[in-house]
């Protein structure tokens, strides 16, 4: 009983993941940035896809889809909050549902903010979840049909994951991502080190998606905003958890790198 998982770089920063049962050969992909990378890969293998599963209706997500579907015949699962935007969708998922990859079985989780009917795909057995544009490595996404108070539910379920969770993220944007957290957490000795392996893996032009939970825990600002040393970095101690983070999505939409 195994989920294995192939990353497939996308357009310029984009990732969509090859997810397989590993004794059923049921293949699935996570998001479809574009066609041809996923294509190329499942052909290398020697895999049909069996299912798309999509996080969000941003077209960096989205835009492979009308061609994986043509190659493969793959089936469609994506939120019913997006029924109207997602119209090709097979599958209209909803909180709590359960999907399976084979033997695999994956959560649907909301974690709305980033956009409204944003969802999350959570394998709990193979302690993995596949984020899309919300909790990301360093990050979380920009607010772009949400509130922040919305947002932060939303990595409030992620924290409530277990911490050996890996996530499983849209986007290679975690060197910038570090940058910003650095310039308002300077002296967190995980973050300088975290900081660190990941200029080296960038060097080396390699992922530094998944990452594990309880890492971003310890790294990650946005899932900091109610820890009281970090509140006191903005003078806010007094201010609640929406608030700082609030605060932090802010400065991080005006960081100049
Ligand atoms: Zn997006
Ligand atoms: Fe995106």
């Amino acid at each position: 009983m195994a989920l294995s998982v192939i990353t497939v770089p996308c357009l310029s920063d984009n990732y969509a993941f090859i997810i397989r049962c590993t004794d059923t050969g049921i293949t699935a992909v996570v998001d479809a940035p574009e066609a041809s990378p996923i294509l190329t890969e499942l052909e290398k293998q020697q895999w049909g896809l069996d299912l798309i599963l999509i996080t969000h209706h941003h077209s960096d997500h989205i835009d492979g889809i009308d061609k994986l579907k043509d190659t493969t015949g793959a089936k469609i699962i994506g939120a019913k909050l997006d029924k109207h935007r997602l119209p090709f969708l097979n599958t209209a998922v909803v909180e709590g549902d359960t999907i399976s990859i084979g033997n695999s079985n994956a959560k649907v989780i909301n974690t709305s903010g980033h956009t409204m009917g944003h969802i999350s795909f959570y394998f709990n057995n193979d302690h993995k979840i596949f984020s899309g544009d919300s909790l990301m490595a360093l990050g979380c996404g920009r607010i772009f049909e949400g509130t922040p108070e919305i947002m932060w539910n939303t990595l409030k379920k992620f924290m409530a994951l277990p911490p050996k969770t890996m996530i499983y993220s849209g986007h290679e944007y975690t060197a910038n991502n570090a940058k910003f957290a650095l310039s308002i957490d300077p002296t967190n000795k995980r973050l300088v080190e975290r900081a660190q392996t990941i200029k080296t893996l960038r060097i080396k032009n390699k992922y530094t998606v998944p990452s594990m939970l309880e890492l971003e825990m310890a790294t990650n600002p946005f899932l900091r905003s109610s820890i009281p040393s970090f509140k006191e970095l903005f003078g806010m101690n007094g201010s609640s958890a929406v608030e700082v983070f609030t605060k932090v999505r802010i400065l991080k939409d005006n960081f100049k790198s």
